[in-house]
């Protein structure tokens, strides 16, 4: 049975980082759990730029609806519409009781939600799911009712199973583990099936410090997703884990010097050539000193367990996009927006012959002659 949440572990995860900082958020745990936000109960959450703590007159189900005459069997492999995201750009949070009662770190979010939307475009239906340690029965409650949006009502497969399978995804449980237990900020967009498509955007135990650069690299995935034709990371209207995770550090670094909510663009850049950063304990130099090259398309470098994901995806993946936006001559609207853009219409690889005037794998030869440059090589594509 072709079920949900295996769906979930293989396709859908578009992750901020798999070896992230670990977070402190300890100082959460005492909070005062009394005000908790009004909630209009009985009407569709249809507000934007705020979040709500559900009740259960907020759920969708029960009663679960039984499976239609013409049901889809195959309720994974529905295919995207072009511009799918656009039909319903809505954006709706929900928010652990009593987590954030001053509203501090949601107000940061916001700022860096809208600052992003401003500059990608609006997409949805995204769910932003907002959880910390504050309320288990809470957290339980947000669960179920994400797992009800994300249900194919059309598929042959019942309702109420993938709601529970949805529960049992050994995956998922590490997200509601990760949000009771207060430990760890934990990030991610995950996409859902064409049948019915949305973004969900997990913001587990986010902290105040880290919360916008955070927000801009979940946000740049939102627009990725939105312009996927399959979640296949290795199709032609996929995105391979080089160029998601790879724009995402880029831009989170770059627009996060530029509005002052981040550190130092250059820095940043550097150190995860020299020590790591935020995304591994190791860089770039030490994955290179270890490993003989690199492939940036090769998805399987996820499977290895240690930091060469981190390294090659994310930090590589940096530099690539930094590289590419060096030889546009600072052009960062087209490596950035204008190259995602067309990948719907005409695929990745003509998309990327396009804007950047070379085949994906000219590209690849010739980054790789780049990083065996000095370190005072690599400086200079960022200025
Ligand atoms: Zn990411």
């Amino acid at each position: 049975m072709h079920t949900m949440w295996l769906l979930l572990t293989t396709s859908m995860l578009y992750g901020c980082s798999p070896v992230d900082a670990k977070s402190e958020t300890e100082d959460l745990s005492d909070e005062d759990a009394d005000e908790t936000p009004d909630t209009d109960s009985g009407s569709p959450p249809d507000v934007t730029d705020q979040c709500v703590t559900p009740t259960a007159s907020d759920h969708l189900y029960p009663p679960y609806p039984e499976p239609p005459d013409e049901c889809i069997e195959d309720f994974w492999d529905c295919p995207f519409e072009d511009d799918y995201a656009l039909e319903n750009p809505n954006t709706v949070c929900n928010i652990t009781e009593g987590f954030d009662s001053d509203g501090a770190i949601q107000e940061q979010f916001w700022e860096a939600y809208n600052y992003s939307r401003d500059y990608f475009g609006a997409y949805g239906p995204v769910y932003v799911y907002f959880m910390g340690p504050t309320s288990e029965e809470s957290n339980e409650d947000i669960w179920h009712l994400r797992a009800e949006r994300r249900a194919v009502v059309d598929a042959c497969y019942p309702v109420e199973r993938q709601v529970d399978d949805f529960f049992d995804n050994p995956y998922g449980s590490e997200e509601l583990d990760a949000a009771n237990s207060g430990n760890g900020g934990y990030f991610s967009i995950s996409g859902n099936s064409g049948c019915n498509p949305l973004m969900d955007l997990m913001m587990i135990n986010p902290r105040l410090d880290e919360v916008r650069t955070i927000t801009m690299h979940e946000y740049h995935h939102i627009f990725q997703v939105a312009h996927l034709r399959t979640h296949d990371r290795d199709s032609d209207y996929g995105l391979n884990s080089w160029i998601m995770e790879g724009q995402a550090t880029y831009s989170a670094a770059r627009f996060g010097d530029e509005t002052g909510w981040g550190y130092n663009f250059v820095d940043i850049m550097m150190g995860m050539k020299g020590y790591g950063g935020n995304v591994s304990p190791e860089g770039i130099d030490a994955f290179l000193e270890a490993n003989d090259g690199f492939d940036l398309a090769d998805e399987s470098y996820w499977d290895r367990g240690d930091f060469s994901a981190a390294a090659v995806y994310y930090q590589l993946g940096a530099w690539a996009w930094a590289y590419l936006v060096h030889e546009l001559d600072g052009e960062v609207d087209i490596a950035l927006k204008d190259f995602i853009h067309d990948v719907p219409s005409m695929g990745r690889e003509a998309s990327f012959h396009l804007h950047f005037d070379r085949t994906m794998d000219e590209f690849f030869v010739e980054f790789a002659t780049f990083t065996e440059g000095s370190d005072e090589e690599w400086r200079a594509i960022l200025e």
